[in-house]
């Protein structure tokens, strides 16, 4: 589903790290002891397998097959000696509830706000059960009020209507005020037990038909929108008929997602409280990762539905573009059920959020939530401003993504008086070279089929893996434990790795070279380079086009580095940086041969999209794409089909594990994309802020913002900043 792709994660002192860089540059844990893959076919045999699933066109090897060293074990993670890493996993109903308490209170400046009427008095303001935050869900407790969190920006906001298609902004803008006000959430899913069910959110509970067609969802009662207007089911009817059915607005879920066989999802209200959906299949489990962050959160139906062109009464008609833009930058304040709401926007300058008071959630002691008064978000033209400003201690966050300017970071992060901190997520930044298996989209000659069959040449694939120095790439990257070799597949940070999956071929120019010889291919003119010596490329040097992003560094670095170790073996490469705009042009036209790609999240959490995992569909799978005649997979590819869809449509924890094993040995054993390093991502965050959830990442089921639970955040009141706006409410016009 939609980008899911690049970017940021755990915990490590500053200090530690970088006392850990400098003794770390240690080979990693001992490849000798640990058992070959249990779950597999025997790749760990003597000799590597043969290529049973390629075509092997080039093929004249001696029935013994040539003479290399055997796959090793998968080394353990390197062991970094810093303290926080751990996630604690609990049970959802540890972290939430909802449940009436005794009394509750409010941040102490509104008193006055209750006092002149502006507002009602809290209990009078909160649900019936408002949600509930346990403190045994709290890395440090319940919290006091006050303090401003200090974002940043580099993307121009168009309006509000989010939901039809229009920015506000990015960098966590839409979670703090619009997010917190989906059906469910995803994004703490990193420290539950499972993650099947989602955290329930303005969705107290639900419960499934005997069937499994039916799935009927009870929402908070009694809560209201930010102006004090009253929520019920008639807003989330507003939201799937108004955005996700309609065809014509912009949304970023569309009903197809929720259609099978042709038959689309229902959803009805039951009551003003209850609303029920209706699936054309039984269970779609899947559906609950439709229903929260950018595809679908509640929008007001009292101060949108007169605005869409399907209730409108006025004359004539707003268009679909109107709708999209019925909210723009300066209509504030902005309602929402978000903890906080956006009250002024100084374009390319600065955006303030305020607390809404009409918040539906509280702290075990009957707190009304959110603890911070303000959001400010600081607005500027590039996202490397964000980790300016965190390093320089003005904003509160970051998100480190590109492993060449970690040491900097963790450098200024180790100054005693440095106000962040920067914590590392689990071994999910993976870096590949991919190849392109179609034996013809986007060729454009018959030399440039017979590299596309080198490339389906399961022979060819493990000498390029067994030429490559992976430990010697990252550790040019970065010296140090953070960055170590990657056989490709599920990232080792990933819940559903299992290491004994993985056919990890070693660094070994022998090996490499004894494959490509067993392939035909022969230096005949002695220049040090490999040459055809048959087809239509016979004579010719072996010269293969390697792409790297100019937008993502390190694909930079391990182009370079392929370039003199493959021709180490006899392989040239003709290395080039495209922008991402020509890298998109290239993947759409095919014609492309090999390129170094920082991966995204499927392979950490594969049922985001299952289509990602292999050529399910025709074009989706940009690796293998069907063009004008029938695709010829490679058989291997079949078998990873066959594991994608099944797995789609699995529910089931360990079965899903074991798919997901089956289908990374299958996977590394055929080299389908070639792991060259794994590292972590990166989160820099304001130290004087309490209650981040250990082993938070920057970006796991969803980006940090919508992960960490903002609502429960809090600062010591001796370590509190100045607001912009203190003791201030949004004002709403009559
Ligand atoms: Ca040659």
């Amino acid at each position: 589903m939609r980008k899911i792709s690049r970017r940021k994660m755990l915990q490590l002192t500053a200090l530690s790290a970088v006392g850990v860089v400098a003794a770390a540059c240690a080979p990693q844990a001992t490849p000798t002891a640990a058992p070959m893959p249990a779950a597999t076919s025997a790749p760990a045999a003597t000799a590597v397998p043969m290529p049973t699933a390629t075509t092997a066109p080039m093929a004249t090897a001696t029935p013994a097959g040539p003479q290399v060293k055997p796959p090793i074990p998968y080394p353990d993670p390197n062991k970094i000696a810093v303290g926080g890493l751990e996630v604690k996993r609990q049970d959802i109903n540890q972290i939430v509830a909802y449940k009436a308490l005794p009394a509750y209170h409010q941040a102490p400046w509104l008193d006055a706000f209750v006092a002149n009427k502006t507002i009602p008095p809290v209990e009078q303001r909160l649900p019936k059960e408002p949600q509930v935050y346990l403190t045994s869900g709290m890395s440090d407790g319940p919290g006091v009020y006050g303090d401003l969190w200090r974002g940043f920006s580099a993307c121009p906001i168009a309006g509000y209507n989010n939901l039809a298609g229009t920015t506000m902004g990015w960098f966590g803008i839409e979670s703090y005020t619009v997010r917190y006000g989906s059906l469910v959430k995803i994004g703490p899913l990193f420290r539950a037990t499972q993650d099947i069910e989602p955290f329930p959110e303005v969705a107290k509970s639900w419960e499934w038909s005997a069937d499994g067609t039916q799935l009927t969802m009870h929402l908070i009662e009694g809560a209201f929108w930010s102006d004090g207007v009253p929520f019920n089911a008639d807003d989330v009817m507003f939201t799937w008929e108004g955005y996700i059915v309609d065809p014509n607005v912009n949304s970023p879920s569309k009903i197809d997602a929720w259609t099978w066989n042709g038959t689309a999802t229902t959803l009805t209200k039951v009551d003003d409280n209850t609303v029920m959906f209706t699936f054309p299949i039984p269970k779609p489990l899947g559906k609950y990762y439709d229903m929260c962050d950018d595809r679908f959160f509640i929008e007001p139906a009292h101060i949108l539905k007169s605005l869409h062109p399907k209730w409108s009464t006025k004359v004539p008609k707003p268009s679909y573009a109107d709708f999209a833009n019925a909210l723009p930058p300066d209509h504030l304040p902005l309602v929402t059920l978000g903890p906080w709401v956006i009250t002024e926007y100084h374009t390319d300058q600065l955006l303030i959020m305020r607390r809404n008071p009409y918040y539906w959630k509280v702290d075990e002691n009957g707190n009304q939530l959110p603890y911070f008064d303000e959001i400010q978000y600081l607005k500027g033209p590039t996202g490397t401003g964000r980790d300016l400003c965190t390093m320089a201690g003005n904003c509160d966050h970051m998100n480190l993504e590109n492993p060449s300017s970690f040491v900097q970071a963790m450098t200024a992060a180790a100054d005693p008086n440095a106000k962040f901190g920067i914590t590392w997520g689990p071994e999910c930044l993976g870096y590949n070279v991919e190849f392109n298996f179609s034996v013809d989209v986007g060729t454009l000659s018959d030399s440039d089929k017979a590299y596309r069959q080198l490339y389906r040449d399961l022979r060819f694939r493990q000498a390029l893996a067994y030429a490559t120095d992976r430990d010697g790439i990252a550790q040019s990257i970065m010296r140090g434990p953070f960055l170590r070799a990657f056989a490709g597949g599920i990232y080792p940070g990933s819940p559903d790795f299992d290491k004994t999956s993985v056919v990890y071929y070693p660094y070994d120019a022998t090996s490499a070279r004894a494959l490509l010889a067993d392939m035909g291919l022969k230096d005949t003119d002695g220049d040090g380079i490999l040459n055809f010596t048959s087809g239509p490329n016979a004579g010719q040097n072996v010269t293969i086009a390697v792409v790297a992003s100019e937008d993502q560094h390190e694909t930079q670095s391990v182009g370079e580095a392929l370039v003199s170790q493959w021709a180490a073996v006899g392989i040239k490469v003709n290395y080039r940086v495209l922008n991402s705009s020509a890298i998109g042009d290239m993947n759409t036209s095919g014609n492309w041969d090999t390129q170094v790609v920082r991966e995204g999240q499927v392979f950490m959490l594969p049922f985001l999209n299952p289509n990602a995992l292999a050529p399910t569909t025709k074009t989706g799978f940009y690796q293998h794409k069907e063009g004008t005649t029938p695709r010829v997979l490679m058989d291997f590819e079949q078998s990873l089909i066959d594991i994608a869809n099944k797995y789609a449509l699995t529910f089931d924890a360990a079965t899903r594990k074991q798919l997901i094993t089956q289908y990374n040995q299958i996977f590394t054993q055929n080299v389908y994309m070639l792991g060259i390093f794994i590292g972590r991502y990166g989160l820099g965050i304001s130290k004087r802020i309490k209650n981040i959830p250990p082993g938070t990442p920057a970006f796991d089921y969803e980006w940090v913002e919508d992960s960490v639970l903002l609502d429960q955040l809090w600062t010591p009141t001796d370590q509190q900043l100045k607001e912009n706006r203190p003791n201030t409410l949004p004002v709403y016009k009559a």
